[in-house]
C-alpha cells in the first residue's frame, strides 16, 4: 500500500521538429538520463503498418495527419463502411495509431519522439518541446544522412501535407518557415511548448539539463 502511494506519476513530453534537428538524439539521451521510456512514433508507424503506403515518387510512407487522431462524423462513416468493406480498413489503420499510443501514454512516463506534431490531443502531453536548427547545419545533417543510406536513421515517413523525408531541400525550407514550431504552437499553445535551438552538442547539453530541471520542477509540484 505505501509503496503505491509512494510511486511518483510521470509526465508524458512530446519531443518535436523536422527531421534532422536531432530529436531521437535527444530522446535517447533524456530517456537514459530520466528512466522516461522513449517512443519512436516512426517504428510504431512501420512496425503495426500504422501507414497508407508508399509514396513511390518522394519515396515515403504516407501518414494521412488528418486521418490519425481526429474522431469526426468523417471518421464514423469510414468505420461503417470499413464494417461493411473491408478495403477500407485502410482508413481505419490511421485512426489505430491514435489509439495504440492513447493506451501507451496513459501511465504517463513516455517522451514521445516524431515530426507528427499536430496530430495528437493537447491533453496527452504535460509539455512539447520542439527542436530546432541552423539550415546549413541541417543541410549539412540530412545530406550525411542520405550518404550513409541508413535505412533506420533514415525512415521514409512523410505526413501528406507536409514535407518529405527524402528530399532534403523540403525539409530545410519547413525548418527555415517553422512549420513545425507553427504547428506545435496551434495544437498545444504556448503554455506548453518550448522551443530549444539544437545546432550544436553544447546546445544539446544545454537542453538536456534544461529538460531534467524541468522534471524534476513537474515532479515537485505534482507532491505540492
Ligand atoms: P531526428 O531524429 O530529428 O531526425 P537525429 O537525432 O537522428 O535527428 O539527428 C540527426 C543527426 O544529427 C545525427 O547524425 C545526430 O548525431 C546529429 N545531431 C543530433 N543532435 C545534434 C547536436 N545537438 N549537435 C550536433 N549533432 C547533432
Ligand atoms: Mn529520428
Amino acid at each position: 500500500m505505501a509503496e503505491e502511494s509512494n510511486k511518483q506519476k510521470l509526465p508524458n513530453i512530446l519531443v518535436s521538429g523536422t527531421p534532422g534537428v536531432g530529436k531521437t538524439t535527444f530522446c535517447e539521451s533524456i530517456a537514459e538520463q530520466t528512466g522516461l521510456k522513449h517512443m519512436r512514433v516512426n517504428d510504431v508507424i512501420l512496425e503495426k503498418k500504422f501507414h497508407e503506403g508508399k509514396d513511390e515518387e518522394r519515396d515515403c510512407l504516407i501518414v494521412d495527419e488528418d486521418k490519425v487522431c481526429k474522431q469526426n462524423f468523417q471518421y464514423l462513416c469510414i468505420v461503417f463502411f470499413s464494417l461493411m468493406f473491408p478495403i477500407h480498413l485502410l482508413f481505419v489503420k490511421q485512426i489505430q495509431l491514435c489509439d495504440y499510443l492513447e493506451d501507451e501514454l496513459q501511465g504517463g512516463g513516455y517522451v514521445v519522439d516524431t515530426h507528427l506534431c499536430g496530430t495528437f490531443p493537447p491533453e496527452w502531453f504535460d509539455l512539447v518541446i520542439v527542436l530546432r536548427c541552423d539550415n546549413t547545419v541541417l543541410y549539412d545533417r540530412l545530406q550525411q544522412r542520405e550518404e550513409t543510406n541508413d535505412t533506420n536513421k533514415n525512415l521514409f515517413i512523410c505526413a501528406d501535407r507536409g514535407y518529405s523525408q527524402s528530399k532534403i531541400g523540403e525539409n530545410v525550407e519547413a525548418e527555415i518557415m517553422q512549420v513545425v514550431l507553427d504547428e506545435a504552437l496551434e495544437e498545444y499553445g504556448n503554455g506548453k511548448v518550448i522551443e530549444l535551438q539544437n545546432d550544436t552538442i553544447e546546445h544539446m547539453e544545454k537542453n538536456i539539463q534544461k529538460f531534467v530541471d524541468w522534471l524534476s520542477n513537474w515532479q515537485k509540484h505534482q507532491n505540492d
